[in-house]
């Protein structure tokens, strides 16, 4: 297709994918970020199979497994006694059944390897301070409007701008938000606060009555990556960044084995962020005009499967396949939303049940599903995957 541009609104993990998906099949791009600078928040994220085939194929998936380091093996604890529960094989053995490794990630690093190739591509792509503000559009072309008070105008505009996604409320219009009654907590720690019997075994979650506690390392075993969350009835906002006080996670957590509260015990003061879940129903449709929507934009998830940057990254290599093949906007749009939906929703609503399955674990052998829904979510890989028909025929 011959098109001038591109627009992404949001240069997240999902917006920088797109980018350079796009790119990869020789598509120009602007991305446009709300932030002064492109960053992203100090903590974890990990990456399975199903995102790593697409990060492969974008030639940046090296690098991160670079600085991630092997993909560590998963105890599955109790929450009091620290007794394993379950063991799941290290990111190296899914190499083999996958055909691709999963990494325990730094979101910096996975961020800065996608930015530096975006950038790589096409120098002056990305323009920072540009907070997507409302949008217009015809049968030519979008026009996005910036708080900056600047308009640009392009033949399509994909909203990666996040959870709280202004592109999906200007085509789609408000939606109701439910809180979900959860809290998350978030902290890194250096490997040297971290008790050497946690060091054994750096991958673990706790899993207890309405609570879990989740460690694990990043950067090659130099940081550890703590995230805890629990039932919190009163209303929580939604951002990443909001600070706590470290005795608001010790007191929630007071009665978790012993060497994992000292984690908790060990996080400086000023470190340590929470937010509310925030739960919203799948979307209809991604789609409409010219416009599209992609990542937690499309599918806003909350996060008990660990998948929201993996599906996101998913989305952009899917976008890019159907940019790629299709001969028309409308075909290469309705492409995309037909090959996403279902597997993007899927997983949406996957993760919403997830919630009461992890934390109401604390027996050996519970949470049987869980097996065949990983193997369902790794075995995908959007490199392959084939695309949905993108022809819509007008019914007579
Ligand atoms: C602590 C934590 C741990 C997680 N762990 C995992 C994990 O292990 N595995 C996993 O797969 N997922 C995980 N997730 C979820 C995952 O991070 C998200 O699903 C993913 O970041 C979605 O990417 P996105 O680009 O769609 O949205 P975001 O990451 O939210 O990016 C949106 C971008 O858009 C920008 N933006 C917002 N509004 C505007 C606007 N109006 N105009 C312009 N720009 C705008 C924002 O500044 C941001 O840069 C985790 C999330 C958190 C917070």
């Amino acid at each position: 297709m011959n098109l001038s541009r591109i627009s992404i609104a949001g240069g997240g993990i999902g917006g920088l994918s797109a980018a350079l998906a796009l790119q990869h099949f020789g598509y120009r791009v602007a991305v446009f970020e709300q932030a002064s600078e492109l960053r992203e928040v100090g903590a974890g994220v990990i990456i399975t199979p199903n995102a790593m085939h697409a990060l492969n194929f974008l030639g940046v998936g090296e690098r991160i497994a670079n600085e991630a380091g092997p993909g560590e093996a998963l105890a599955t604890r109790h929450f009091q006694t620290g007794e394993i529960l379950k063991l799941r094989a290290a990111g190296t053995d899914y190499a083999e059944r996958y055909g691709a490794t999963y990494h325990q990630v730094h979101r910096v690093d996975l961020h800065t390897a996608l930015a530096s190739a975006v950038r790589r591509n096409d120098p002056d792509c990305v323009f920072l301070g540009h907070r997507f503000e409302a949008l217009t559009q015809d049968s030519e072309k979008v026009a996005a409007r910036f708080a900056n008070g600047k308009i640009y105008t392009s033949d399509i505009l994909i909203g990666c701008d996040g959870n709280a996604s202004k592109v999906r409320e200007s085509v789609f219009g408000e939606e109701t938000v439910n809180y979900t009654g959860q809290v998350a907590f978030r902290a890194l720690l250096p490997m040297a606060s971290v008790p050497p019997s946690i060091q054994e075994r750096p991958f673990a979650m706790f899993v207890g009555a309405n609570r879990y506690f989740l460690h694990y390392p990043l950067r090659r075993r130099t940081v550890m990556n703590l995230i805890g969350v629990g039932r919190e009835p009163r209303w929580q906002e939604e951002g990443w960044r909001i600070p706590a006080p470290v005795e608001e996670f010790e007191n929630l957590y007071n009665d978790l084995y012993p060497p994992a509260l000292q984690l908790i015990r060990a996080i400086s003061p000023g470190t340590l962020f929470k937010w509310g879940l925030r739960d919203r129903e799948p979307l209809r449709q991604y789609s409409k005009g010219r416009v599209t929507m992609l990542g937690d934009a499309a599918h806003p998830m909350t996060p008990f499967l660990g998948q929201g940057a993996c599906i996101a990254i998913e989305d952009a290599m899917v976008l890019g396949r159907a940019f790629d093949a299709a001969n028309r906007i409308e075909e290469a749009l309705l492409m995309y939303e037909n090959t996403r939906k279902e597997r993007a929703n899927g997983v949406q609503l996957a993760s919403r049940r997830q919630a009461d399955e992890i934390q109401g674990v604390t027996t050996k052998g519970a949470n049987p599903g869980k097996d065949a829904l990983e193997r369902g979510l790794y075995s995908y890989n959007p490199v392959t995957v084939p695309l949905a028909g993108g022809i819509q025929f007008d019914p007579e």
